[in-house]
């Protein structure tokens, strides 16, 4: 086992070469890791992202893992490695007595010993990462460390260019046929957009799971049902993954010869990987379930007045304790002024603070707007009980729409000379903007619709919905906002 520079340089060399092919991003992914390993001496590598609300890593990328050691599902980003999530390049000496790793028993039933984990970041926003396993103890050099970083760094052009591709050529959406193309689920990205569904019933499904405050993923894994010549001739995703249950659920609300034929799937499927659990939900099964808990068959919103829902409580919740740690590391050391506008941040300050790790004061403005034909003007209706002169302060935002509000808000602060003042807003609706406002910490980036709950109100209701969602436009068709 070793590696050299220039062994190092002809893998770069390759890297770069077969990033701007043709081939799909799945096949690309698979080559990067497959020349990395090479090229350090190890036994395996595999490429991951993070899914949109970056908790879970998803394999895109594999090279010499055995199939045991991928089928263990999706990675929890917070158990796997997290130091990686933080941006830092990790070695693990010994997999099978770390307590960083995941899954030790796997590790050693599969002779897994050491692993080198770098992230894979898009511009300083860590987006994915890349490791290599060697089965035999090895110690990784710092021209290695440095090696795969760059290996990362290549990785990170190449799966930002592929979301713009995705971006600009399929409208937002992956469909089924595309994404077995790509075999591989939706592309995480660094925005955050809602989930998009590919048929209504899933939707309705997903809101049924949201109000058990079950988490779900949607597509995280297509599992390869059957090769032809060395490649994967048929591949099957089921719809949902849940987290907690470690349950895969496919929904069947198609015709019944449809059925017959997942029937068939899912048979080959536990065939093939036997140690995964999954149901299979008709749709008799299904609209009894949601008849049982207030849906009606057609798929009507329990909550009149919300047309579609945008982010689910446990989405919002564990986007939240990302924030936190974020917030509590470059915080680190200091004492901070948590300050909100009443009323609408009342929901996402109160959780956001009890997953500080500070020591944390808040306080809180209330303002008003006057309306006129030039505009509207902002008045503060309640100011702040205690000064801020000096201290750090971090403005909290429900959403930041036009920025008018935060850029007025933000100006009165200032003027009270506080050590520093950042702003962290849960949605950021960013096609609206009218003034440019500096947004340190962002939870959700959102569509220009007028979205309610979680505190956002609408005429003063809705603001105790678990969940955000987008408002029925005829309901707003009348008003100006
Ligand atoms: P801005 O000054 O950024 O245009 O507006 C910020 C304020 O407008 C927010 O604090 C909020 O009260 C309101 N707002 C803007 N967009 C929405 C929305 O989609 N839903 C709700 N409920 N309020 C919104």
């Amino acid at each position: 086992m070793g590696s050299s520079r220039s062994s190092h340089y002809l893998a770069l060399k390759q890297i770069a070469k077969v990033s701007n092919s043709a081939f799909s991003l799945r096949k690309i992914c698979n080559s990067i890791a497959k020349t990395t390993a090479k090229a350090m001496g190890a036994n395996g590598c595999r490429v991951s992202l993070l899914d949109p609300q970056k908790e879970y890593l998803l394999t895109v990328g594999t090279h010499g893992l055995s199939d045991l050691y991928l089928r263990k599902g999706p990675l929890d980003a917070h158990k796997s490695l997290p130091e990686v999530l933080d941006g830092k390049v990790v070695v693990i000496p010994d997999a099978t007595k770390d307590e960083r790793v995941q899954h030790p028993k796997i590790a050693e039933t599969q002779r897994v010993c050491s692993i080198l984990g770098a992230p894979i970041l898009e511009r300083e926003e860590v987006i994915g990462e890349i490791r290599v396993y060697t089965r035999e103890p090895h110690q990784f050099s710092e021209a290695d460390k440095s090696f795969l970083t760059s290996v990362a760094n290549i990785s990170a052009v190449l799966l930002e260019r592929a979301e713009l591709h995705q971006l600009l050529e399929k409208g937002y959406r992956v469909n089924e046929e595309q994404a077995k193309l790509v075999q591989m689920p939706q592309l995480p990205t660094t925005s955050l957009r809602p989930t998009e569904f590919a048929h209504p019933s899933e939707e309705e499904f997903a809101r049924l799971l949201d109000f058990y405050r079950i988490e779900w993923l949607y597509e995280p894994r297509s599992f390869p049902l059957r090769w032809k010549g060395g490649e994967i001739a048929e591949m099957f995703t089921p719809d949902f993954y849940l987290p907690e249950l470690d349950l895969y659920v496919e929904l069947t609300t198609l015709k019944q010869n449809l059925i017959t034929e997942k029937n068939r799937k899912l048979r080959q499927l536990k065939e093939l990987y036997p140690e995964i659990k999954i149901k299979l939900l008709s749709k008799g099964d299904f609209h009894k379930l949601l008849a049982k808990y207030g849906y009606s068959p057609l798929g009507e919103a329990k909550i009149e007045g919300v047309s579609r829902i945008l982010y689910s409580h446990s989405q919002i919740q564990r986007r939240i304790r990302t924030l936190a740690k974020r917030i509590s590391h470059d915080y680190a050391g200091q004492r901070l002024v948590m300050v909100g506008i009443l009323k609408g941040v009342v929901c996402f300050l109160a959780d956001l603070m009890q997953h500080l790790s500070l020591p944390v004061t808040v306080d809180f403005m209330a303002i008003s707007y006057y309306g006129g034909d030039d505009g509207q003007v902002v008045k503060i209706t309640k100011d702040l009980d205690s000064s801020i002169t000096g201290q750090h302060v971090l403005m909290i935002e429900d959403i930041v729409d036009t920025g008018m509000t935060l850029n007025y808000v933000l100006g009165h602060l200032l003027a009270h000379n506080p050590a520093s003042l950042r702003v962290c807003t849960l949605l950021d609706k960013g096609a609206r903007r009218l003034t440019n406002v500096p947004l340190d910490y962002i939870g959700f980036e959102i569509p220009d619709e007028f979205v309610v709950g979680y505190g956002l109100d609408y005429k003063g209701e809705y603001r105790n919905l678990p969940f955000i969602g987008i408002l029925r436009a005829e309901l707003i068709k009348e008003d100006k906002l």
